[in-house]
């Protein structure tokens, strides 16, 4: 029985003809699209870190996660300056300010922002602040925003709707790819499954990232803060995505400092700096015994 509006991997080469291995075979069978965040490379051999406060609340307090997750050696510093929120009530971001604390942010580190943009009228503005835009869980599938942010010229994050399937999420780069823009890296960010809510905030879906990559050639990296919600479990889950294939990680980072106070968005997923050096010196130890793997490789096929 054909049931309307029912997709499977094998529809793939038509709903993303752009963007899918077989749709747009130039790409071959293993090789990644790079995509550039100033010098930053999603997709090359070395995973990238993204790291930061889950909502930009104060000048202050992104300032000092800022340089905190700058010197445990992250590559982008994410933060939001509109939140998606499940209550009204709740704090909603600083909006513009947000955006200007940003600014100063990657000023003071150095480091490339990304951030998120909700609302297509906002698209153009947050454009000018960001290196990168995101496109959160709950917007994956607003196709007016997909395009808008797909022509606003800068590379965007694309998080995987929480109940998306994987032809549903590749649908959605498919529309910033239709609009010229290939710079689209994916995020897994963990999704709704029986389990999610009683022992995690969701179910981090690591199965995924072998499926992206057979059948897209865009970059894919995992947020294991959303994921799981659980601080102890954002460096195990960062270490399983990577050995998963994982280009990348972006991760939440809160500052502990008691002058500072608690986060008012997703304290109890947020890790400290100190563990976040741990998940990058992890990656460059990964990344050095590759490296040292392929050259002993090398030599061996000269003899
Ligand atoms: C976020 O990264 O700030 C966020 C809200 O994540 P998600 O869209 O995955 O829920
Ligand atoms: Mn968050």
């Amino acid at each position: 029985m054909k049931i309307a509006g029912s997709t499977s991997l094998e529809d793939l080469p038509r709903i993303c003809p752009l963007i899918s291995r077989q749709g747009n075979p130039q790409y071959g069978e293993a090789e990644t699209h790079i995509v550039e965040v100033g010098s930053v490379r999603f997709g090359g051999e070395r995973p990238v870190v993204v790291a930061g406060p889950c909502a930009v609340e104060s000048r202050e307090q992104t300032l000092a996660v800022a340089e905190g997750v700058m010197a445990a050696g992250a590559d982008v510093l994410r933060g939001g300056a509109y939140k998606p929120r499940t209550s009204p009530h709740d704090f909603q971001g600083l909006g513009d300010e947000g955006l200007e604390i940003l600014r100063l942010a990657r000023e003071a580190t150095g480091l490339p922002i990304v951030t998120e943009v909700m609302d297509t009228r906002l698209v153009g503005k947050v454009a000018e602040y960001a290196d990168m835009l995101q496109v959160g869980s709950r917007n994956m599938q607003n196709y007016p925003l997909l395009k808008e942010v797909g022509h606003a010229g800068k590379p965007v994050l694309l998080k995987r709707g929480m109940a998306a399937s994987l032809c549903e999420w590749l649908g959605a780069a498919e529309y910033i790819a239709a609009e010229g823009n290939y710079d689209i890296v994916l995020c897994e960010r963990g999704i709704k499954a029986y389990p999610s809510g009683e022992y995690s905030r969701y179910v981090l879906d690591l199965n995924v990232i072998p499926a992206v990559k057979l059948h897209t050639f865009l970059p894919v990296i995992v947020d294991p803060s959303h994921a799981t919600g659980v601080a102890v479990m954002v460096e195990p889950a960062s270490r399983a995505a990577l050995e998963f294939g994982s280009h990348g990680l972006i991760i939440e980072v809160a500052d502990v400092s008691p002058s500072l106070p608690k986060p008012r968005c997703d304290a109890v997923q947020a890790i400290d700096a100190e563990t976040l050096k741990r998940i990058v010196d992890f990656i460059d130890r990964r990344h050095k015994e590759f490296a040292e793997e392929l050259h002993s490789a090398g030599r061996a096929a000269c003899v």
